[in-house]
């Protein structure tokens, strides 16, 4: 099965990848992952696209176009979870071709509907671990009091350089602008279905389950 999960930034889109990856023995393919390693690797398409990031705007679609066809060369497992990506419907059209030549099709795509005062919150209140990638919050799932993470053991907290309320507001307009036709566009092709993504993570977890079976 291959599905994306569409959303807004901060709507849990990583968070239930890595349960679909835990049960459904899934791919998660994170195209923002993708990008931090290649800005942690200091490599000439990491310089490039820091400073995109860090400002809150998209890199260009040739960029994770190409993050994505090498992923997509690899082994296919349970699916692919397209996280992050597409965010724009020339990226949607790649995707489209993309799978189409691997002979493989698109199942679902799941919207997470999350609304914007909670979005400001959760992002603002987010950090992650260093090593495995675990996401916590302040609030709801504060970084244990230990100082070490729930799922790796790794001493070390995050928290993302584009997780601040400048790059944030720019994140939400180029998800209005650019990503946010995606919406209608999926729904068109009869592949969209859209849940809650403000319940908690075990309520929204359980959505996604019903929906896509
Ligand atoms: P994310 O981790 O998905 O929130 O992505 C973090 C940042 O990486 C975004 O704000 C963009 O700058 C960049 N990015 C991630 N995925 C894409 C994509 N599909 N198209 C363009 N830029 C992307």
């Amino acid at each position: 099965m291959n599905i994306i999960l569409l959303g807004p930034p901060g709507a849990g889109k990583g968070t239930q990848a890595r349960f679909l990856v835990e049960e459904r023995n899934m791919i998660q393919l994170s195209t923002g992952d993708m990008l931090r390693e290649a800005k942690e690797s200091g490599t000439a398409m990491g310089r490039l696209v820091a400073e995109v990031m860090a400002r809150g705007d998209l890199v260009t679609d040739e960029i994770v176009i190409g993050l994505i066809r090498e992923k997509l060369e690899g082994d296919k497992r349970g699916g692919f979870i397209f996280d992050g990506f597409p965010r724009t419907l020339p990226q949607a059209d790649a995707l489209a071709d993309l799978l189409a030549e691997k002979g493989e099709r698109l199942d679902a795509v799941i919207e997470m509907q999350v609304d914007d005062d909670a979005l400001v919150a959760r992002i603002t209140a987010r950090s992650t671990c260093g090593n495995c990638g675990e996401v916590y919050n302040d609030q709801t799932k504060p970084w244990p009091a230990d100082g070490s993470c729930v799922n790796c053991d790794n001493p070390q907290v995050s928290r993302r350089a584009d997780d601040n309320e400048e790059s944030l507001k720019q994140r939400l307009m180029e998800y209005y602008k650019k990503t946010s036709p995606l919406i209608g566009y999926y729904y068109a092709k009869g592949d969209l279905r859209t849940v809650n993504g403000l319940g908690e993570i075990n309520e929204v977890k359980a959505s996604i389950e019903a929906a896509l079976t």
